[in-house]
């Protein structure tokens, strides 16, 4: 969700405190804040809106120059977007930022009340401050522990005592990660915040503090000394520049061609085992947002080629249904998720865990929660994404669903191993998308004033449609419904008005016609369509996009990204702040 990041070490803290902000920055956010102090003093700033603003406040406001300090930026989830509720929060001799949600912060709060502590504002995170606070005696380890024992929910929290020179952080479902400079310590809650300036790192167990001193980093576990497995980093790539685009989107997209080439470099030919689904009868695929949508597409490749049944759910429902598995021993739930940090994919995983099912993570970063925790693990090495709509992301996670269909499918003697060279197009179908941009451009600025849209398509170009559909609305704030297309005359077709436009997805050549009668129907009733098709197929139509054929498991990557670039367009057009649509957030830790 939002970010933080504390920093002890020899540098201009302010400096680095605040470039580790703007490296959050694209995980969305509503407010920010630091506190700094040497020891002896502390200051703290804070302001509602863009870090660029904390920045500004800090340099006309800051009389102190500190030797370490902590920084924050908030995603609201208690309390309204308003300075006392921003973070750092301070209790007594407490300061803190927190990520996460204490779900019993309101007992506790009032628990505090009767001991006669104040609060100021109205954040969970405050409560932690003052429990802490509660518990402190002069021993700072001690007290963080105590509190912790009291907390129901998620935490990253990072930690600072008067009259201390250390910082203490620990997490909790929440990701915090540990950094190892020249002579200088960090703690952050992505690796992003950490720029080139950290050769290794520590994923930070839970309720396993770090103690973060001018000289050292030191672990503690239930009050004793412990070690934590300390990460080599010299080969990631920090490269989070904008280069010369206008919008990460855009840049983002127009890096699939190439992660594309170099992923399947990798895994093509070769015999990766959590590629093979032949131990599975079942497969439960479990994600939020883009990512589902990834899976429902996975969805209809792995069942056409492989045989296998697979259901795809969302994680925020399916981690409180009632689950029946038909044969527990041959299912396998994949848990599909960018940052490997979403609440609700967790708690998914831990469940199927404890019910003894396999478990298979596609995620793009190393470290995360549920590369940690699953059986297996599969990285989508999209590299650092930086828009909050994902794009790459997206891309690589169906071509890893895909692969695994394929590969599949070909060791149960379905297909043959030469269909692999189908995938050695696939980068430069991707380019020859790109290479459209001017005629999507056309198409962006046709319909860029609209206030509301459909998307249909049916089979695998409903789970394209449903990517497309979210992608307009999330960047550019369309109001964009999509429905399976023979379901919308059972919906909401009563909406469809003059000059409503409604595109249609029609990649599937055994569902085409199917389609395009339900474009016709919509039409009749006013409809302006826009056909998104493959130039396998000459559809007569009036508006339409005609994208490069590819076979039925490598269209939707092909696809996708001509309607994410449209999305783009679209928003570009219509002035929206793409990069970070308004209360939108990249990695959605909470539930
Ligand atoms: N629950 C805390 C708040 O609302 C932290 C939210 C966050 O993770 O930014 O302030």
């Amino acid at each position: 969700m939002c970010g933080i990041i504390g920093y002890n070490g020899k540098r201009n803290v302010k400096k680095i405190l605040i470039e580790g902000l703007k490296a959050l920055e694209y995980r969305g956010y509503d407010s920010a804040g630091i506190a700094i102090s040497d020891g002896k003093n502390k200051e703290i700033i804070k302001s509602v809106g863009r870090v660029k603003a904390l920045e500004d406040k800090v340099n006309n406001e800051s009389k102190m120059d500190g030797l370490f300090g902590i920084a924050h930026t908030r995603w609201a989830t208690n309390g309204g977007v308003t300075l006392s509720n921003a973070h750092p929060h301070t209790n007594g001799k407490v300061t803190l930022v927190h990520n996460g949600i204490i779900e019993n912060s309101d007992s506790l709060k009032e628990n505090l009340k009767k001991k006669g502590v104040k609060f100021y504002g109205d954040t969970d995170s405050e409560v932690v401050a003052a429990l802490i606070n509660y518990y402190y005696k002069g021993d700072a380890l001690k007290a963080i522990c105590d509190a912790v024992k009291d907390l129901e929910g998620s935490y990253a929290l990072v930690i600072m005592f008067d009259g201390d020179t250390k910082l203490y952080a620990i997490r909790k479902d929440s990701p915090l990660i540990i950094g190892y400079g020249d002579n200088e310590f960090f703690a952050a809650s992505d690796i992003s915040a950490l720029g080139n300036k950290v050769k290794s790192i520590v994923y930070l167990d839970t309720n396993v503090v770090a103690v973060l001193s001018q000289k050292d980093i030191k672990y503690y576990k239930d009050l004793k000394e412990v070690k934590e497995k300390i990460v080599d980093i010299k080969n990631y790539n920090f490269d989070t520049s904008k280069g010369e685009y206008k919008h990460y989107m855009l840049k983002e997209i127009m890096e699939e061609a190439q992660l594309v080439r170099c992923f399947l470099s990798k895994y093509l030919y070769s015999d990766f085992s959590e590629f093979d689904l032949t131990p599975y009868k079942y497969i439960d695929i479990v994600a939020c947002g883009s990512a589902m949508h990834a899976g429902l597409a996975g969805k209809y490749i792995i069942e056409k080629y492989a045989s296998i049944k697979v259901s795809v759910n969302m994680a925020s429902e399916y981690r409180y249904e009632d689950k029946i598995y038909l044969d527990k021993e041959h299912t396998l739930i994949i848990l599909i998720s960018q940052s490997g940090e979403t609440a609700d994919t967790i708690a998914a995983l831990r469940e199927a865990k404890e019910s003894g099912i396999k478990t298979l993570g596609i995620v793009n970063r190393e470290g995360s929660t549920i590369a940690r925790e699953s059986d297996m693990v599969i990285m989508t090495d999209a590299g650092i994404e930086t828009a909050v709509a994902t794009t790459k992301a997206y891309i690589m996670q169906v071509l890893v669903l895909s692969l695994m269909g394929i590969k599949t499918s070909i060791k149960i003697g379905k297909l043959e191993k030469n269909v692999l060279d189908e995938y050695k197009k696939l980068p430069s179908l991707i380019e020859n998308v790109y290479s459209k941009k001017e005629e999507i451009k056309d198409l962006a600025n046709k319909v860029y004033k609209i206030d509301n849209c459909f998307f249909i398509g049916r089979l695998i170009d409903y789970a394209i449609s449903m990517e497309a559909s979210l992608k307009l609305k999330e960047v550019s704030y369309i109001h964009s419904e999509c429905y399976a297309s023979g379901e919308l005359k059972h919906g909401t077709i009563s909406l469809i008005e003059n000059g409503t436009v409604v595109f249609a997805i029609i990649t599937d050549k055994n569902i085409k016609d199917k389609t395009l009668s339900n474009l016709k129907e919509v039409e009749s009733r006013g409809a302006r369509g826009i056909l998104i098709t493959t130039d396998e197929f000459d559809i007569p139509y009036d508006l339409k996009l005609t994208l490069p054929y590819a076979e039925y498991f490598i269209e939707p990557m092909v696809v996708v990204p001509a309607l994410q670039l449209l999305s783009y367009y679209v928003a570009d057009l219509r002035g929206c702040d793409i990069d970070k649509p308004k209360n939108l957030a990249k990695s959605v830790t909470v539930e």
